[in-house]
């Protein structure tokens, strides 16, 4: 299966990237053009995943249109399959989009319980809130 071994290479690039830390999220850029289907994608990596530090972390798709730009005429345009061919009859195409598959970011689960910091603060100034309200009422 294509997306299994996919799957595998993304999960492990993350776990090399990850230094030892939990992964928590992928986002991966997935090209319309690529013969890759998002939903098996996702299937294989949460299988891929079991056992590594990518372990019920949740990956991300954001496909990418196919783009082209033709060499006769110079148009750019959205390439709904491979073999289209441009408006003006052209074979010749420069594909600019659509094949591709990155791995565009990825985040630790400690970058996410340090984002949750301010959750505490927010606690902290509400306590400080509350000796003031007592005031007013007094
Ligand atoms: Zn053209």
């Amino acid at each position: 299966m294509h997306e299994l071994s996919l799957a595998r290479n993304i999960v492990a690039i993350c776990c090399e990237h990850a230094a030892g830390q939990p992964v928590g999220r992928v986002l991966v850029e997935v090209g319309r053009l690529s013969a890759v289907t998002p939903h098996a994608l996702l299937f294989c990596f949460d299988a891929a995943a079991r056992n590594t530090l990518l372990q019920g972390a949740r990956l991300e798709i954001v496909e990418v249109v196919g783009r082209a730009r033709c060499c006769l005429c110079g148009s750019e345009f959205t390439l709904t399959q491979l073999g289209q061919p441009c408006a003006c009859g052209s074979y010749a195409l420069d594909q600019l989009a659509g094949e591709e598959l990155r791995i565009r970011s990825m985040e630790l689960v400690e970058a996410a319980t340090v984002s949750s910091i301010p959750n505490t603060s927010d606690m902290e100034s509400a306590s400080a809130v509350r000796p003031g309200f007592a005031e007013t009422r007094r």
